[in-house]
Parts: structure tokens; sequence; C-alpha cells
């Protein structure tokens, strides 16, 4: 069985992906599941593990990309992150719309898959916003900043390309940006929403 269409979220760090998704979770729990991602990279304040990410040492990303466990995987700032099959077959089994977080890399490979997800790219009003929230969230060293914004001025060109994501969306003011994504997901919320009452 094939499930409701996924949806990839991608777009800078920092630019308010995971905000954006939490809200949604916590507004429509039953219809969305997020794809837990494994990292090497450590937990911050208040991440919690299997939760945010499955935190794992290099050694055992690595060992697991091996056996064919991840669908897709990505170096991003000096760190490994993946999607494994599992992360995403437990949604599906749910009957759940299916959110992951990807970078750029994880776009382009999700693209080589069967999956055919929506993609959204998330972006910051502009770098300088955008270096305020990563310096706000108090949550990267000075080096760890420098690498997103220089990764972000990639990820922001990359996404001009034609026909990469379905829709961009601003994340200026909060309200208007989760509005506008929900918007865009609507009929897909609508149809699992359907689906669960029968
Ligand atoms: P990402 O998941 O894309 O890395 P986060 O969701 O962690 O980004 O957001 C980065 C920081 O910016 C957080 O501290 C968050 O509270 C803040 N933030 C998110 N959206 C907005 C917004 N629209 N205006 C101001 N700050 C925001
Ligand atoms: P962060 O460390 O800020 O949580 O994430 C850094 C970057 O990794 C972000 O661009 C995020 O979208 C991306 N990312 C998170 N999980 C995955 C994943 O499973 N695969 C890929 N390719 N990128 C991911």
């Amino acid at each position: 069985m094939m499930g409701p269409r996924p949806v990839v979220l991608s777009g800078p760090s920092g630019a308010g992906k995971s905000t954006l998704v939490k809200r949604l979770m916590q507004e429509y729990a039953d219809v969305f599941g997020f794809s837990v991602s494994h990292t090497t990279r450590n937990p911050r304040a208040g991440e919690v593990d299997g939760k945010d990410y499955h935190f794992v040492c290099r050694e055992e990303m690595e060992k697991g990309i091996l056996a064919d466990e991840f669908i897709e995987h990505a170096e991003f700032s000096g760190n490994l992150y993946g999607t494994s099959k599992k992360a995403v077959e437990v949604i599906r089994d749910h009957n759940q719309i299916c959110i992951l977080d990807l970078d750029i890399q994880g776009v382009r490979s999700m693209k080589r898959t069967t999956l055919n997800p929506l993609y959204l790219s998330i972006h910051p009003p502009s770098i300088e916003a955008l270096e305020e929230r990563l310096r706000g969230r108090k949550t990267e060293s000075e080096e760890s900043i420098q690498k997103r914004l220089a990764a972000a001025r990639a990820d922001l060109e990359i996404s001009k390309e034609p026909g990469i994501f379905d829709a961009v969306i601003i994340n200026d003011d909060l309200d208007e940006a989760y509005n506008k994504l929900k918007d865009v997901l609507s009929e897909e919320i609508q149809k699992v929403q359907a689906s669960k009452k029968n």
C-alpha cells in the first residue's frame, strides 16, 4: 500500500522548518508523522533522542548505510544525516502523511526514489534574518554558524532552479508562513482526515 503522499521540507538551517513542523504536528497529531532522521551531530539542549533525531556515532551510521538501511544520507556541516527506511515505513503503516526535513542533497536523492513527495522549500526573509535566528537559537558555535550560512547561500541559489520545489514559503511572519504551509497541504490533510473517518 502506498499511503498518503509524503512532504519534504527543505531550506537553510535556521529558516524555521522545525518550528513549522512542530506546529503542524500539534494541530494535526493524527494526520502527520515526522520522519525521525539519524544524525552524528550532538543533540542540542532540549532535543530528545528518538523524537528529534536518532543520535548515533559515525561508526553506527556508516554500518547502517552499508547494510542498506537508509533511503538517503548526506554529509552536512561535518556530520552525517540520513533517513532510514524504518522511519518512513512506521508512518506509512499509520496512514499518516510523512514529513521529512532534508537538506538539498537529500532532496536530490529523494527524487531518485519512488516515494514521490511534495517538495517545499522554507526560506528566511533574508540572509541577515537567518543569521539573527541562528544566533538567537543559541545552539551553534561560531564555526557552525558560518558553515550554515555558507550552505544557506548555496541552498537559496539552488532552490531557484526551475522544477526542484513545488512551492517556496518565505518564513517572515511565522503565522503567515504557517497558514501558507497549511494552505499548500490542505488537500492532502483533507484526504487523510476523510480516510480516517471511514
Ligand atoms: P530550522 O529547523 O529550519 O533549522 P528552527 O525552526 O530551529 O529552524 O528556527 C530557527 C530559529 O528561528 C529558532 O530559534 C526559532 O524559534 C526562530 N524562528 C522560527 N521562525 C521564526 C519567525 N518567523 N520569526 C522569527 N524567528 C523565527
Ligand atoms: P540541523 O543540524 O540544523 O538539525 O540540520 C542540518 C541540516 O540537515 C538541515 O538542512 C536539515 O534539513 C538537514 N537534515 C536533517 N535530517 C536530514 C536527513 O535525514 N537527510 C538529509 N539529507 N538532510 C537532513
